[in-house]
């Protein structure tokens, strides 16, 4: 049942927040509702989840448009978390540039911001509708080919070019470790994460969202600094591949 995944998911942020000294309100949790339909977002609505992650532009697309004729009025805010007194909605997965213009007008945060064309491409369209659209660097700290990001060899030279960009505003870092049956494994990435953000703070670069931890490690990666932790089959159960 969605309701007591969503608790126990909670009680699990907020038991790994107090191990490592932290407060359980400094972990937003983002539920992953790619492949999820919109009744059972409206059932996490109800559970008291407020913020959606979705990696594909279409797809989160045809969710949103659907589920705004369903809310009426909107959702009331949480009594903590401080949301905007509806829902939010994430992209966390790889983004075209030719999706950018579309990408702006759905999402309240972009994840996966890894090139300095694409972050261009977003201020630019972000200028066009008048917004200031909030992003994070997706940091690729594995060898896999398969994973998108920026080096960290190249990071800075990336916040540089950002900062120059009026539209945008740079929130944090993400990053996706490969997958491991024991989450221990991928403390070591968290760890790193957390380091190459304070280095850049001493470079001048406030980035004080952290996007990391998914169903598997979660735990670890608020151990290790999370902010923002991405939880798709430990609330929704297994997907389907599609
Ligand atoms: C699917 C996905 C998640 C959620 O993964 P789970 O293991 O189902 O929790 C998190 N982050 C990204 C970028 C994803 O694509």
């Amino acid at each position: 049942m969605l309701i007591e995944n969503a608790s126990a998911i909670f009680k699990r942020i907020s038991h790994a927040a107090m191990r490592a000294g932290r407060s359980p309100d400094e972990v937003k949790l983002i539920a992953v509702t790619k492949t999820v339909g919109i009744e059972t977002i409206k059932e996490a609505i109800d559970a008291g989840l407020r913020i959606f992650g979705e990696n594909r532009v279409q797809e989160a697309q045809k969710k949103i448009s659907d589920l705004k004729f369903e809310i009426t009025p909107p959702i009331p805010p949480l009594e903590k978390g401080g949301m905007k007194g509806g829902v939010e909605w994430h992209l966390i997965g790889h983004l075209q540039k030719n999706k950018a213009k579309y990408a702006v007008q759905l999402f309240d945060l972009i994840h996966t911001v890894d090139s300095i064309e694409l972050a261009e491409e977003l201020n630019k369209q972000a200028e066009k509708i008048g917004k200031i659209q909030s992003i994070l660097v997706q940091v690729k700290l594995s060898e896999e080919e398969t994973k998108h990001g920026v080096s960290e060899d190249e990071l800075i030279l990336l916040l540089e070019e950002i900062k120059k960009l009026k539209n945008l505003k740079l929130e944090g870092l993400m990053t996706m470790p490969p997958f491991f049956d024991n989450p221990e494994e991928a403390r070591p990435y968290f760890r790193r994460l957390r380091k190459i953000r304070d280095n850049a703070k001493e470079k001048g670069f406030m980035l004080p969202e952290l996007s990391m931890g998914m169903s598997g490690d979660f735990e670890v990666a608020i151990e290790e600094g999370a902010t923002m932790v991405r939880i798709g089959t430990a609330l929704f159960g297994e997907r389907e591949n599609k």
